[in-house]
């Protein structure tokens, strides 16, 4: 039996989630936008998730849209603000950082080389933790949008919002953040940081693929990325993917309601995992020690090759990842491992515990670990 411990590249289906979609894949079939009953019926789950959402955030429903998931949600959020304060006139800059998701990182790329924006891309320090002054200074009167993250997907670093959203909010520029990995898993103040805009995605919290949110408030106007039959204020065209949003509805109530169990017994076992990954000779932390997710553990490991100890960890049963999913595998270092200078002739590992990860698990997984970098050293530390 695999030990799943890639809860940052997805996670498993809740059953309770599974079984509030069943009645929309099955006999709930009507079009949310229809006015017959079947249609009214499936509005009223739609406008059910929506509140859950905004209950769970502390934001107004009319504020939450439902998308594709976290990857729709930054384009629409950074896109739409940005063509709307472009087109009235307000500026023409960007400012992010440098270990942003892919979905944030070449949406400002995009809009920078075909759309004549100007783009600040703010470095982290070593430990990944955005020095927050540095990108206020980057912020300027032509400035329409900042966007940071809430917490890092590799190396789970919590990002200093607490300063930055007020600091923002007092020079009136709208702030974007990406809470795909944060939601559930650390705090978010929604109003208190000043968030215009925020993205979510319901996979990464035992939600179903292909659905998320987009949280835009009212008073930042944004620009639509589909154009069609004007659902969600006019901004996200395309009927109600109905099952998904009532599971993403039903995944974001869960870990809203869960956190303050959830939390700690995730940094109980992370804590446990990483006692026992650092206690291999020439392993050690990526990323700051306390501002990180409670669930994510990043090491660097000594004269091991990186692929070959993922190859290894799996065939031992042990499901890691060697960066973020889609560079799995991948053996150039992430954007994020080269921003912090995680020296590349080292391999890195990212181990992500999550709601079906036990004790057992973590055990297990501490031997194998201590198995694999054993036998990889000892053959020279290239492929077995
Ligand atoms: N943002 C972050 C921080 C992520 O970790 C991910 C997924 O890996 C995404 C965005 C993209 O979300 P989705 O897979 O729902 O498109």
């Amino acid at each position: 039996m695999t030990i799943y411990l890639d809860h940052a590249a997805t996670t498993p289906l809740d059953p309770g989630v599974l079984a509030t979609m069943l009645p929309y894949l099955e006999a709930e079939h009507g079009n949310p936008s229809s006015s017959h009953r079947a249609g009214r019926a499936a509005r009223a789950a739609v406008e059910q998730a929506r509140e859950q959402v905004a209950t769970a955030l502390g934001v107004a429903p009319l504020d939450v849209v439902f998308t594709s998931g976290g990857t729709e949600s930054d384009n629409a959020a950074i896109k739409g603000t940005a063509w709307a304060a472009r087109t009235a006139g307000r500026g023409n800059h960007l400012v992010t950082t440098a270990i942003e998701h892919h979905a944030v990182l070449e949406t400002v790329q995009w809009l920078a080389d075909h759309q004549g924006f100007e783009l600040t891309v703010v470095p982290v320090q070593p430990d990944g933790v955005v020095d927050a002054d540095r990108l206020l200074d980057a912020v300027h009167d032509d400035t329409v949008l900042v966007s940071v993250m809430a917490a890092n997907n590799e190396i789970g670093t919590v990002q200093p919002l607490e300063v930055i959203g007020p600091a923002l909010a007092g020079r009136r520029v709208p702030l974007h953040t990406d809470a795909v990995q944060a939601f559930g898993r650390t705090h978010l103040d929604v109003a208190g940081w000043s968030l215009s805009a925020l993205s979510l995605s319901a996979h990464k919290i035992n939600g179903p693929k292909g659905v998320g949110v987009w949280v835009q408030a009212r008073d930042v106007p944004a620009q639509s990325l589909l154009h069609g039959g004007g659902q969600e204020r006019g901004i996200r065209s395309g009927t109600f993917n109905t099952a998904g949003i009532v599971g993403c509805g039903a995944a974001v109530e869960l870990a809203a309601q869960t956190m303050d169990v959830e939390v700690p017994r995730l940094r109980w076992l992370r804590d446990r995992l990483l006692s026992g990954l650092l206690a291999v000779d020439g392993v050690g932390l990526n990323g700051h020690a306390e501002r990180r997710l409670p669930h994510n553990a990043n090491v660097a490991v000594d004269s091991c090759n990186g692929e070959a100890l993922l190859f290894a960890l799996d065939m031992a049963g042990v499901a890691a990842s060697a960066g973020s999913a889609c560079q799995s595998g991948a053996a150039a270092a992430s954007h994020v491992l080269s921003a912090i200078d995680a020296p590349a002739d080292k391999a890195h590992l990212r181990l992500t515990c999550g709601r079906t990860t036990t004790q057992a698990d973590i055990d297990t997984a501490v031997e194998v670990f201590g198995d694999c970098v054993k036998r990889l050293r000892d053959a020279g530390g290239g492929y077995l």
